[in-house]
């Protein structure tokens, strides 16, 4: 099997595996038991919380605040967003973002619309400084700006700390909340909430985490037994979250090999007829979006799968449907039926990518005649 669609989520990690397993068969206590078994559970949630802390930021520097364990991003992003619900907002307020947003943050947003917030959606399309775009919009009235670190289609990249300065310098109110799924553990980040998810970065699904800046607070999205100083209710899963800092420990991806990947699979591409490369040199080396013209992604999905290799077409969330992201980077409509979507782990290697694009010369072939 040639897996490379490791934006849609990755193979667990032996280290997690080998965490998960432990926990489940020796700290498996509530974590609010009174008891021993309480005891550990409490210890491997702080030491989780300690590596999570210095983990996200992506510099020597620890993040400044606390981080909450939720089941996912999807959570996190929507404790993030639905979080401005229950401040004083007299006249609703503005909220920025982006039209290239995860469905869990897009959606969530209409809702807030439909709340009398409103929501303006830039498209990396129309701007050569995609920051400076956002933080222009930024005003007095603005009580949050929402944008991904890394897109999950193209992997098209902003640079967070500058956002996140730019912004604060501009209104020091406006909340700063970042989708940073696909940027975790690969570009530097920053805000006052960000979202990560532990299924992207080789641990299970079913964990994630929102890390809220000191001095930030915010309403929980759950009520119930008060977990997590009572920010989000739930007993806490103790073996997802030994097995999620497990993975972030033995995280073993770099941008140089991954940057290697990328320049292969692009040298291969350009050998090929009427192409078209929907990432750009602001994306991220390990997601490589492409359009074999011709050849509608589904076709080019299952041909590849014959051969045991794993893509995506646009995001694996949305299931075939046509990218809605897409356009708002200027691919045509054409060329997003046509689209398929490469993500590398640090296991992919170079052997990995010219079977993937001897295969797809193969299908052209066949499809294209
Ligand atoms: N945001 C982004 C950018 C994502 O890629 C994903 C997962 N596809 C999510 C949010 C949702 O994460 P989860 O699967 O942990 O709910």
């Amino acid at each position: 099997m040639i897996y490379l669609d490791n934006a849609a989520t990755t193979k667990p990690c032996a280290e997690c595996v080998k965490a998960v397993n432990a926990a489940m068969e020796s700290a498996f206590g509530n974590a609010s038991s009174l008891h021993g078994l309480g005891t550990s559970s409490i210890q491997i949630i702080a030491r989780a919380r300690k590596t999570l802390l210095a983990a996200v930021t992506g510099t020597k520097k620890p993040f400044d605040g606390e981080v909450l364990f939720t089941s996912g991003a999807t959570e996190s992003n929507n404790t993030a967003l639905l979080n401005v619900l229950h401040k004083a907002h007299p006249n609703g307020g503005k909220i920025i973002s982006t039209a290239i947003e995860h469905p869990s943050v897009a959606k969530t947003l209409t809702r807030l619309e439909e709340h009398g917030f409103d929501v303006v959606r830039l498209s990396p399309k129309n701007y050569g400084d995609f920051v400076e775009a956002l933080v222009n919009e930024v005003d007095e009235n603005t009580v949050m700006i929402s944008a991904m670190a890394v897109n999950n289609e193209t992997g098209f990249a902003i640079d967070v700390p500058r956002l996140y300065k730019e912004v604060k310098r501009k209104n020091p109110r406006t909340l700063v909340h970042i989708d940073g799924v696909q940027g975790f553990l690969k570009v530097p980040l920053d805000g006052d909430l960000i979202s990560v998810s532990g299924h992207k970065i080789h641990s299970t699904k079913g964990i994630g985490a929102l890390f809220v800046k000191k001095g930030v607070k915010i309403e929980p999205l759950l009520s119930g037994g008060g977990q997590q100083n009572g920010l989000r209710s739930g007993t806490e899963p103790v073996e997802l979250i030994a097995g999620f800092e497990a993975a972030v420990n033995a995280y073993g991806g770099n941008k140089e090999h991954f940057a290697a990947l990328k320049s292969r699979l692009l040298e291969r591409l350009a050998e090929m007829e009427d192409i078209g490369i929907n990432s750009t040199e602001e994306c991220v080396p390990n997601i490589v979006n492409f359009s074999v013209r011709g050849v509608r992604s589904e076709i080019m999905l299952h041909s590849l799968e014959e051969d045991g290799i794993y893509v995506s077409s646009g995001s694996a969330c949305s299931k075939g449907k046509k990218s809605e992201v897409l356009p708002a980077f200027g691919v045509t409509d054409a060329d997003a039926d046509c689209a398929v979507r490469v993500s590398f782990c640090a296991k992919n290697s170079a052997e990995d990518v010219d079977k993937l694009c001897d295969k797809i010369a193969k299908t052209i072939e066949r499809i294209r005649r």
